[in-house]
């Protein structure tokens, strides 16, 4: 980074569905998949005399995002008509709201690069509004004509417009991540990119130091960007080709005006688009049919105290709490609140944090994705398991028969000691494994001298002998004792 001639600049402008049974401002249902135009009503289709009444719980999901992204939410917030003509948009103007959103000025901190620190995006507004319609270009069928559904027509969207904090493509990304699984964690969006649950548009302009002061290239919109991945790949491309440009034309491009520019998904790269309008020309006027809202401090507290632990507060807790690296922290928080709640129980009833993410990460993770079902419904409770964890822990059992003990545990539903009876395990005393040990040591002076002489390795062969004389023996502990009694002699 620090040999780059330019820092780039971006901001995102994110637009998420909210999960809610139906429509902003109708009682039509949000659900996806249904045959065209089977989810409208007047009030959605945008016949006249008809009026629009809020969705409650559209309401109370994006106080949910607002809080908890550290926003600053509105006492008092009001509905705009945003005036445009577009064949997905029967009303020719989408409620929206301008100049009184929601919310403003949050942030939300994304995990650095490669464990580094966190990073501070900041959030300049989050507003409610309904979406359009969708426009079917159905060339592949052979139809030259457009059609139009409107099922989408009203959904509740939440739009979040953060600061041009973003410093590079990765941490665009890394950014739509976190948002993700933050809004996934309040269940106010699936966030799902696919069926158009989420959808970004990104700002982008570089910052070139030169002899006489910085210069900015001129701010280009790129839109048109289906997965998180094309949000990278876009960005990245867009950089270069603005260096490129800049370094063609130098200092006169800082006259060309703010571009739109698409996200060609094949050919990889950025095309020029129809040129964005300016606020002006969509001549927004406050909505006569909608009354205004008012927020009290009571609801906005009653909100913040709904919220539950969220991933940023988890990771950390995982850390410094459990001592867990931030690799395994992130892989059990990006698996959802559940998740984490199976692993604090497990770390409880194991005594041992570290063996218990291992487990969630190698064996049960391993098992719900084979199942294809949630650790909700996983058949072993965190408590059972943890007695497993307990045995591998105080060397009744190695890793390998503690997985077997696991294995037939799932396969018959039985406890941990049932299962161990049922493989014949038996447990070795630990008396009789210490007796056994000096024998071996007694009989093997050479290893002894190898060890001694800084060559741990050799114990190999007495675990080899102790396995001979009983296959129930833990290796670990073998290994164990006879450091100990080396130590000693
Ligand atoms: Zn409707
Ligand atoms: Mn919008």
């Amino acid at each position: 980074m620090a040999s780059s001639p330019y820092t780039i600049v971006v901001g995102l402008e994110v637009h998420v569905q909210l999960l809610t049974e139906s429509k902003l401002f109708c009682g039509c249902s949000t659900k996806f998949g249904a045959p065209p135009n089977t989810q409208t009503c007047p009030v959605c289709i945008g016949m006249p005399g008809v009026l629009p009444v809020m969705n409650r719980k559209a309401f109370r999901l994006a106080l949910k995002a607002a809080a908890a992204l550290h926003c600053r939410i509105a006492p008092f917030t009001k509905w705009d008509r945003k005036n445009y003509y577009y064949p997905d948009l029967p009303k020719g103007y989408q409620i929206s709201q301008y100049d009184l959103p929601l919310c403003r000025e949050g942030w939300l901190d994304v995990p650095g690069e490669d464990g580094s620190a966190d990073r501070r995006i900041g959030i300049i507004r989050v507003h409610l509004e309904e979406d359009a319609g969708k426009s079917l270009h159905d060339e592949k069928a052979g139809r030259a004509d457009s059609r139009i559904d409107l099922n989408r027509a009203g959904t509740p969207l939440l739009e979040i417009v953060t600061q041009p904090d973003i410093r590079s493509p990765a941490e665009a990304k890394v950014f739509l991540q976190e948002l993700k699984l933050l809004l996934n964690y309040l269940e106010v969006s699936d966030c799902n990119m696919q069926e158009g649950s989420l959808r970004v548009d990104a700002n982008i302009n570089l910052h070139i130091p030169t002899p006489s002061g910085t210069v900015a290239t001129p701010i280009v919109e790129v839109k048109n960007m289906n997965s998180f991945r094309a949000v990278e790949k876009a960005l990245a491309y867009e950089a270069v080709r603005q260096w490129e440009t800049f370094q063609e034309t130098g200092r006169k491009l800082g006259e060309v005006p703010k571009q739109t520019r698409g996200w060609d998904e094949h050919a990889e790269i950025t095309r020029p688009q129809r040129s964005k309008e300016e606020s002006s020309d969509y001549r927004y006027f406050p909505e006569p049919d909608l009354l205004p809202i008012t927020v009290g401090e009571e609801e906005i507290a009653e909100v913040r105290a709904s919220l539950g632990d969220l991933p940023a507060e988890l990771r950390r807790s995982l850390r410094q709490d459990y001592g867990l690296n931030a690799y395994d922290a992130d892989v059990l928080v990006n698996q959802g609140r559940s998740t984490v709640e199976y692993f604090r129980r497990l770390a409880a009833a194991s005594g041992d944090a570290k063996a218990a993410a291992n487990w969630i990460q190698q064996d049960v993770l391993r098992v719900l994705n084979e199942r294809q079902i949630a650790i909700t419904e996983f058949p072993v409770a965190p408590e059972t398991l943890g007695e497993v964890l307990q045995m591998v822990r105080g060397g009744r059992l190695d890793t390998l028969k503690g997985r077997q003990v696991f294995a037939y545990m799932l396969q018959h539903g039985v406890g941990p000691q049932d299962a161990v009876a049922a493989l014949g395990i038996t447990e070795v005393d630990d008396a009789e494994l210490q007796s056994l040990c000096e024998e071996l040591l007694a009989a093997n002076p050479k290893v002894v001298a190898e060890v001694r002489a800084g060559k741990e390795k050799a114990l190999g062969s007495l675990v080899g002998q102790a396995k001979k004389r009983n296959p129930n023996v833990n290796p670990a502990r073998v290994k164990q004792i006879c450091l100990e009694r080396i130590a000693r002699m």
